[in-house]
């Protein structure tokens, strides 16, 4: 039997599994940072399927190599289970009109659960992958605070046998093909402060930070790629009458090309510099950084996209476009790795509490993704 009706045939029998799969995942919290009780599940749940060899690392991914022995090129799938949510209780889950509802459900539940639903089918049906080791992993880190940390690790581990990357993370017919690459910093002023009658002249703190906006937004945007600036928080200051001894502020840059991350780190070195002075003391500390694409052969992507293309046609009878963002391609991308984002269901509300994924689209997510998965085997 071709692939493709045993892909449909499964499918079938296991739309219930898969959706009771993804309504146990979904509620299980997993702030970035602490996804150790998803994690835990994960691995049990692979396990349970007959899964030999898998390990949690250090950042909290969940790893399933499939003969990834010696130095076999290595395929890679991925889906993230932390959720932007710090709440450590139980995620609230609802199902209404065709609909589940519940934080993260969608980013990045439904697709981890289409994963784990395709490893169980190579399980069960006693399948090794043909040409390349293949890597399955639940990773951790993937929202803002993770700040990329389970990609890292795996990159860290296995990133010089990597041939290629796929990560599912999207609603399906949005794909990420570029790299946004970030950097984001948080800037602290401090002053002698004091009365702001009696010592008035002395520096304050929040204008310092003022002075220093000024500066930061009269950068010019460099010309290659789509670059983006924001400060997105300021604090500091006591009181009406007091001259602010402190403040402190979230600065970031963004661009889809390297060289343009590049000049504006220079940029904002000039700017941190020139605001130095002798009665204000600046401090500025990297909190997040992710890097842009670079030296992808363009060749190899293609055929990523090409095979995503035929999967997404054949499963949801819908062409991917794609678009630069920031996802666990970033750093495969960075080391010249050829990596796709793609998604596994249609749904909404991605990072708030109205998420939600489309019931009948999950299924179709399944066959999309073991068609993937399958090219190896
Ligand atoms: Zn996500």
């Amino acid at each position: 039997m071709p692939f493709t009706d045993v892909i449909k045939s499964y499918v079938k029998s296991n739309t219930d599994a898969l959706i009771d799969l993804l309504t146990a995942l979904a509620k299980i919290p997993a702030p970035s940072n602490h996804e150790q009780l998803r994690a835990a599940f994960c691995k049990t749940w692979l396990e349970a399927q007959g899964a030999e060899g898998v390990y949690i690392d250090e950042a909290l991914n969940v790893v399933f190599p499939m003969d990834c022995d010696g130095d076999r090129p290595i395929a890679v799938f991925m889906a993230h289970s932390d959720v932007v949510f710090p709440d450590l209780e139980e995620l609230p889950l609802r199902v209404e009109e065709g609909k589940i509802f519940c934080p993260g459900v969608g980013d990045d539940t439904a697709n981890a659960a289409a994963l784990l639903m395709s490893v169980k089918f190579l399980l069960e049906n006693d399948l090794r992958p043909k040409n390349m080791g293949v890597l399955f992993v639940i990773n951790s880190g993937e929202e803002g605070l993770g700040n990329l940390k389970g990609v890292r690790k795996i990159v860290e581990d296995f990133g010089d046998r990597m041939a290629e990357f796929f990560t599912f993370d999207a609603f399906n017919c949005h794909g990420v093909d570029r790299a946004v690459g970030s950097r984001r910093f948080l800037i602290e002023a401090t002053t002698q402060g004091g009365h702001s009658y009696n010592d008035f002249g002395r520096k304050n703190a929040i204008a310092v930070l003022a002075q220093m906006i000024t500066k930061l937004y009269a950068i010019p945007l460099p010309q290659k790629g789509k670059t983006t600036f924001n400060v997105g928080t300021i604090e500091g200051g006591t009181s009406v009458n007091t001259i602010a001894q402190k403040a402190q502020m979230l600065y970031e840059f963004r661009s889809d090309e390297l060289s343009s991350l590049l000049q504006m780190q220079d940029a904002f070195d000039a700017v941190l510099e020139d605001c130095k002075q002798s009665d204000a003391k600046i401090t500025c500390t990297l909190v997040g950084d992710r890097p842009c694409a670079n030296d992808v052969d363009e060749d190899k992507m293609n055929t990523l996209k090409a095979r995503a293309e035929a999967a997404s046609i054949r499963h949801f009878g819908q062409s991917i476009t794609y678009s630069s963002g920031s996802t666990d391609c970033n750093i495969p991308l960075f080391h010249g790795i050829p990596s796709l984002c793609v998604g596994c269901c249609f749904g909404a509300g991605a990072h708030t509490h109205q998420e939600y994924v489309e019931i009948d689209s999950l299924p179709k997510g399944l066959g999309f993704c073991m068609e993937l998965v399958l090219a190896h085997f």
